[in-house]
């Protein structure tokens, strides 16, 4: 649906998108993820037609597209700001756009109705704006998006004004509707959660560069350098020696963890023999008692924090450089254990990363 070549996008000097390319297939629900200012919102405006870029073309639907006016692309972009207007009901917000297609007014009427009823509006038409709630609001700009029956929906962090509760809430919506009406989604957001949770398939940015695109489950499981890692959630990092190289494998020396046998990451070159590893603290597991794991390394606890259903440890290990971070349900009494409590945990040694290296950055 959405094939984007080599666009670059310069402002004065300043490079705000790096040669970027990618393609997002018919009815996938794809996030642009990323910090402040890696280009996401300027790549999501040029799909939109509300930024030129400097460099490349972008195909929607298989037509290029850069030479047209957003009006006429099979898009249509929900903001951050909900962009209603507050003289207008909600029906008047939803039909707006439809003015310029001349449709008769029972065909008006229609569109706006089956409109409200995918959003979970029906029966609020006649509302004012002012008399909607945050989340309600929300759904009239996604009515008034949805409306025109674009064949892909832009959205520009369209949850970040929420409160946490009614984000998540509208998260679950966004997905449902998203599968219910069955065109491509294209969120923008800088929340690793919101992104995991919505997408069929995650771009994660960095510096106007496409770091990694792969499916929620393959980027937190799997992210190909430290910095994906890293923005996607917590990660215990370690220097790890090679001990040996096969085509797709590598065998390295994780300090106190032994022997891991890793997959290589797409880029990967051990050029100096020596590499950075990877274990997300959810993958080490504390041992109780009479507990036993193949893969054990004992510790004393640093510190702890407690966060109502899990409690982070950080735990202490010699001949480790840097502390783990470990995060343990409640429901065995983590959140009890003493700072300076020595523990036992346990790992599987699968679940190493070998992470490949950040690209150098590039931009002027
Ligand atoms: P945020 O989440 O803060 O919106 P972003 O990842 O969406 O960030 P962009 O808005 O795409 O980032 O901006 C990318 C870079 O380009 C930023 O450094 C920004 O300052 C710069 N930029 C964006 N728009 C313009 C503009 N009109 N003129 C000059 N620089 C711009």
């Amino acid at each position: 649906m959405i094939q984007i070549e080599k666009v670059s996008k310069f402002y004065g000097i300043y490079m705000a998108l790096d040669d970027v390319s990618l393609s997002i297939g018919e009815g996938e629900f794809f996030s642009l993820l990323g910090p402040s200012g890696c280009g996401k919102t300027t790549l999501l405006r040029s799909i939109a037609g509300f930024e030129t870029p400097t460099a490349g073309e972008i195909y929607i639907d298989g037509v290029p597209s850069l030479a047209l006016p957003p009006n006429k692309r099979p898009t249509n972009m929900v903001f951050q700001s909900y962009a209603i207007f507050p003289h207008l009901d909600v029906a008047e917000n939803v039909a707006y756009g439809l003015k310029r297609l001349k449709l008769s007014p029972e065909e008006e009427k229609k569109r706006v109705g089956d409109a409200l009823d995918m959003v979970r509006l029906s029966g609020l038409g006649q509302r004012k704006a002012h008399e909607l709630s945050g989340g309600q609001r929300q759904r009239v700009a996604l009515a008034r998006a949805l409306v025109m029956r674009p064949k892909v929906l832009l959205l520009d962090e369209p949850l970040s004004a929420l409160d946490k509760k009614l984000r998540e809430e509208m998260q679950v919506e966004l997905r449902t509707l998203q599968k219910a009406v069955g065109i491509t989604f294209i969120l923008v957001t800088h929340d690793q959660y919101e992104a995991l949770a919505l997408s069929d398939r995650i771009a994660v940015m960095f510096g106007g560069r496409i770091a990694q695109i792969a499916s929620p489950k393959e980027i937190y499981q799997r992210p190909r350098t430290r910095k994906v890692a890293d923005f996607l959630g917590g990660m215990n990092f370690l220097n790890a020696k090679v001990l040996g190289e096969q085509a797709n494998a590598v065998s390295v020396d994780a300090a106190r963890f032994g022997a891991v046998n890793l997959v290589k990451p797409q880029g990967f070159a051990a050029a100096s023999g020596h590499v950075t590893v990877g274990i997300r603290p959810e993958r080490l597991r504390l041992l109780w008692d009479d507990d036993r794991a193949p893969h054990e390394l004992t510790g004393r606890i640093e510190n702890r924090a407690y966060f109502g259903e899990v409690t982070h440890l950080t735990v202490g290990i010699d001949g480790l450089e840097q502390p783990l971070s470990m995060v343990e349900t409640n429901n065995f009494g983590a959140d009890d254990l003493p700072v300076g409590a020595e523990i036992r945990l346990a790992y599987d040694p699968d679940a190493f990363v070998l992470l490949a290296e950040d690209p150098p950055v590039s931009r002027v």
